[in-house]
């Protein structure tokens, strides 16, 4: 496969990067010291002594067997990125970046947070790295990840609740590049998924890519072969991407991302960008979104707060219109049902946002013959979830 993205940042028609003037140099700057620091051993060698000793990788590679006995059809395994420090794949990127930061001598970080796990995550990172850290928390996810935001507050960050829009993540992301406009000398945004303005898109998956790279090692050493499909909820898309990346070249190996389908594909009811999105510009990036006939941003709604956004990262886009990967999605109830019968089955409480892989291998597994294996990335554990409605 061709690689992507180009140098100017696009992913087949995809990507790209549309932002005022204020952040043209900002972003050249951000650009160079990506590919001049990252690349080079010494880096390389930082990030992973961080990651294996601090971040927790590798993460195992488990096979669901009572959950596969139970779906009685396809071989179920789960890459665990629930059991990496903070509960999630975020710390992944979150350490990658605070790397960079730091090479670029920044003192201070900002970020915004959706479920508030990207925000611990940077939180955490910059705690580490003894930086300063402000993160933006649309009003309405305050509320719904309580315990997230005491999380972020007890590793020292600034915690700013942002009243505008529907008060979740897409207005989150616009007060931080607020911010970076306004203190772009002292300040790094590390922002938490696959999207935005390049080198985002192309940074956030290259600090992710390990997962796939790690569970292809994992399932050719059990299985002696590669998986027939892989499997991963996509918000933004970081934790799919990073699990794809590592298989694109393997052209047997099929590529499902799971979307929130919400209440239904209704306006405003969900966040399944390619069920009823259009192509667009939201944060800097050309890819499919939610949009009313006006161009103006349509609502969201997701049972989890990590996949209630209505953009999807370009580079999903592109995957999807070269048709090697595939995106559906499953709706909140058909989550929760996910979310309890992995719990019971397995011993595992994943993240909602994870639920709804599950809840997609629920529906396809028992379609699959038993020779056949199924790769989820589990993406992220629930105790941020318990307090909801789902008991
Ligand atoms: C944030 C989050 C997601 C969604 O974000 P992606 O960038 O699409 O991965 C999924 N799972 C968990 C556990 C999360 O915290």
């Amino acid at each position: 496969m061709e690689q992507v993205p180009n140098p100017k940042g696009y992913f087949g028609q995809f990507g790209g990067k549309f932002v005022p003037e204020t952040l043209v140099e900002p972003l050249r700057e951000l650009e160079e010291a990506f590919l001049n620091y990252v690349p080079k051993a010494d880096f390389q060698k930082e990030l992973t002594q961080i990651l294996t000793t601090y971040v927790g990788r590798p993460t195992p590679l488990t096979f669901a067997k009572r959950l596969t006995d139970h779906l009685d059809g396809a071989k179920i395994y789960l890459k665990r990125e629930d059991l990496l420090h903070t509960g999630a794949h975020k710390i992944n990127n979150a350490v990658g970046q605070i790397l960079l930061a730091k090479k670029m001598g920044k003192k201070r970080i900002i970020a915004e947070t959706g479920a508030g796990q990207h925000g611990v995550a940077t939180a955490t990172a910059a705690a580490l790295m003894g930086l300063q850290c402000v993160v933006y928390m649309g009003r309405v996810d305050m509320e719904r990840q309580a315990l997230n935001v005491r999380r972020m507050r007890l590793l020292g960050a600034d915690v700013v609740a942002v009243e505008s829009g529907s008060k979740t993540l897409k207005d989150a992301i616009n007060e931080a590049m607020r911010d970076w406009v306004t203190n772009v000398k002292t300040t790094f945004y590390l922002l938490g998924s696959a999207l935005g303005p390049h080198p985002y898109p192309q940074m956030v998956r290259d600090f992710h890519k390990i997962i796939g790279e790690e569970a292809r090692e994992q399932i050719l050493e059990v299985e002696n072969r590669l998986p027939d499909e892989l499997v991963a909820c996509v918000g933004g898309g970081s934790n799919a991407i990073g699990l794809f990346h590592a298989f694109l070249g393997d052209e047997k190996v099929a590529m499902t991302g799971v979307e929130a389908g919400g209440h239904g594909i209704k306006p405003g009811q969900h966040a399944a960008r390619f069920s009823g999105g259009k192509l667009g510009i939201l944060h800097g990036t050309y890819t499919y979104l939610l949009q009313n006939q006006d161009g103006q941003i349509e609502n969201t709604h997701s049972i989890s707060a990590g996949l209630d956004y209505p953009a999807i990262g370009p580079e999903h886009s592109y995957l999807e219109s070269i048709n090697r990967a595939r995106y559906t999605y499953v709706v909140d109830e058909e989550a929760k049902l996910g979310f309890k019968l992995i719990s019971a089955l397995e011993g595992i409480i994943p993240a909602l946002e994870t639920a709804h892989a599950i809840a997609y291998v629920i529906k396809q597994a028992p379609k699959l013959s038993k020779d056949k294996i199924l790769l989820v990335n589990l993406s992220g554990r629930g105790d941020k979830d318990l307090e909801g409605s789902l008991s």
